[in-house]
Parts: structure tokens; sequence; C-alpha cells
């Protein structure tokens, strides 16, 4: 049966890959909603090939300079992207916005009780207590396309329900790159730059989130989004280093049994699985040639290089709202790193502030929208001051 999709974020990294997903196989899969944040030109190509019943350009003032067309409804803002995210069209929606403003649809998506194919990790680290509720009530589905947690997902097969622990399971082992600066001296790193932070080794990927895997606080983000998905606790989810990329991540069962997946690092391939699930699909990509790979490796973490990675624990084990307060400061931080403002060093020692700065707060869970964005406001305008204060 041909499946309807709704691509939120049509033009970022994740999006590209969707649609070239949906550009193999047309007979089973058809975009009726897209969105961008500002990419007009990139979503009116799309528009014209794929003609989709209804376009949000979420950037108001993108918004305004975009021409609409006869077949399709254009949309604008946050309203938009609700709109399209609970479409009752929609079988699938794929969810490559970043951050926290994606938090906003992907609640949309739940309350609808749709079949979520979520990359983006921030909404389940800011309100992970929020949409798994939602979720529950709606039987919405979350299959993750996070590489990591779809390969989690891929070895449990028919064991995967999202939100509940898998059977005979005692722990996750994620993998992790390391990044551009895995090799790199701890001073060094502190002074990288934009161009050199983005130069992931492995994956094409959109800006915040190359930034996030060169401060390795991509990993904590992941701990703390398995945390939810696979209902675990922090000391079940083990981080291993492996440069190559090649095993995504494992799971280990009771009697000691590993299963991991292995693949190519492209991302077509978790978001393929997610797409059409239960059953595979033909995809005209390049095998491994294994005569090529002389060895795999497995590292250790350094946590002194990479001290983001333990913010997860924190996180976890002061439960609340910490993971909200985490996120917008990097996301502050984020921002003020790649527009020149801060050095690359500073990033974690922001987040790491800030957090502290917050502790009473976020002892406390919140359990709506309205807290959950008042925070949200709160961290980031403190983080903007604090940034302010120290670059001057
Ligand atoms: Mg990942």
């Amino acid at each position: 049966m041909m499946k309807k999709i709704t691509i939120l974020g049509a033009t970022g990294s994740i999006g590209r890959s969707t649609v070239d997903i949906v550009r193999q196989h047309p007979e089973k899969f058809r975009i009726i909603g897209l969105s961008t944040n500002t990419n007009i030109e990139e979503l009116q190509k799309l528009n014209i090939e794929f003609k989709p019943k209804k376009t949000v350009v979420a950037n108001y003032e993108a918004y305004k300079n975009c021409v609409s067309s006869e077949h399709c409804k254009l949309l604008s803002g946050k309203e938009g992207l609700e709109e399209i995210a609970s479409d009752p069209e929609s079988d699938i929606v794929v969810v490559g916005i970043v951050g926290f403003a994606g938090l906003l649809p992907i609640m949309a998506a739940a309350k609808a009780g749709k079949r979520i194919l979520l990359a983006n990790k921030e909404a389940l680290v800011c309100a992970g207590n929020i949409i798994v509720k939602i979720c529950v009530d709606s039987g919405a589905n979350i299959i993750p396309i996070d590489s990591e947690h779809n390969a989690i997902y891929q070895c449990l097969g028919n064991n995967y329900k999202c939100f509940v622990k898998p059977k005979n399971i005692t722990k996750i082992i994620l993998t992790a790159s390391g990044g551009p600066f895995r090799t790199w001296k701890k001073k060094a790193i502190f002074n990288a730059s934009v161009e050199q932070a983005i130069a992931h080794p492995n994956w094409k990927m959109g800006k915040k989130i190359s930034v996030d895997s060169a401060t390795m606080i991509n990993k904590a983000l992941e701990i703390i989004e398995a945390h939810w998905l696979f209902n675990l606790k922090s000391n079940e989810i083990d981080v291993v280093i492996h440069p190559e990329s090649v095993v995504h991540s494992m799971i280990e069962f009771s009697d000691k049994a590993i299963l991991a997946q292995l693949g190519q690092p492209d991302m077509r391939v978790p978001i393929a699985f997610g797409l059409n699930w239960p059953e595979r699909l033909e995809m005209d990509l390049e095998s491994i040639d294994w005569r090529q790979i002389k060895s795999l490796n497995f590292e250790p973490l350094d946590l002194n290089k990479f001290p983001a990675v333990e913010l997860a624990r924190y996180v976890l084990s002061h439960g609340g709202s910490h993971g909200a307060v985490m996120n917008a400061a990097n996301e502050i931080a984020v921002d003020s790193f790649l527009f020149g403002k801060i050095c690359f060093g500073k990033i974690i020692e922001i987040v790491k502030k800030t957090l502290e700065k917050f502790s009473g707060v976020a002892s406390k869970t919140v359990t709506s929208l309205e807290e959950l964005e008042s925070l949200d406001d709160s961290v980031r305008s403190h983080c903007k001051n604090l940034i302010l204060k120290e670059s001057k």
C-alpha cells in the first residue's frame, strides 16, 4: 500500500536523504507535506517534483517572499508545522528539524498518533516525559533514525516497542566516531575553528549536529535519547569510541551475547528501514567492501578531552528538567560559536555553568509545554548574557 509522508526539514540533510529514498520508490511512498525553514528555492523545486498538498516555510520573512502555487497550500510558522505534522492524511512524519524548534511539530504528530521517524534528538532530551505520555495516550510510534538508535532498533527487531525496556537486555553500547578532534590535544581543541569543527570525518551533516559531534555533547544527547526511547537507566547505556563508524551500535543480552548493526555511514539506511518497517527496502547503495576494511577499532572515551559526555550522566541522575536546561544552553553556545562570538572550548564550559546556575529550578519536572517554553526562554537569555559578559 502507498504510504503518505510528511517531511519536516525537507531541505536539510535528513530531508534530502528521505527525498532520495522516495525518488527511488515512487510506487511505495507519496510526499504530501514538506517544510523548510528558509530554503525557498529548494522547496519550490521539490514542490514541482512531488506536488505535495501542503508546504510550510517556517521562517516568516522567507515565507513572505514565497510564491504559492495552485495545487499546494502554503503555510508558515509554528502553526503551519503543526498543521502538516498532524495532517489526517499522512501515515508517516519524518522529523529532520534540528533543536528545540522540532518539539512543537513532534508533539502535534504524536497527538495525531503518527508513525514518527525521529532524527531530532533535542525534543526527547527536553521533553521526554511529555512526549512519552502523549505517544502512549495516542498510540503514536516513534522510530528512531539517529543512526545509533536505529542500529539498536534494528538489532531488537520484533522485541522493539517504543518506550518499553526490551526483554533480556543488560545494556546497549552506543558507538561514537570521536568526531574531528579525537586525536587532537586538549589545548588545540579549545581553540579549534568553525571549519575544523564542522569537518566530520565520516558523516555529512548539518552545522549544529557537526559541532555537537565535535564537542561530543551529541553523545550526551544520544544517551538521554536512548534513556527515553528504550526505557534504560544511565548505567545500562555505554559509549565506546569506534573511529570507522561502521558498527552503528550494539546491544548486550543477559547471556552476554551481543548483536551489532553494521553498514556504510549513510543516513539513507536508517531512514529507509523506518519508512518501510517492518519490511526492508531495495536500496541502490554501495555495499561495504570487506577486502578494503583492514580493521575495526574500538577505544575508551577520553572524558578529560570530552567532558560533555558526562553531562548526560549528570542530567539523568538529577532528573527534573535538567535535560531542557542542558539543551537550551548548548543551542545558544553552539550558535555563538558558529557566529564567532566564543571559542570552541567555551561551548561546554557555558553549558556546565548554566546547569549549575539552574540546578534549583531544574530539579522540578516540567509537565506542560508552556512551562517548558518559559524555562527554555530564561535559560537562553541567561546564556546570551553570560556570553556577552565573557566576550567583553
Ligand atoms: Mg547519532
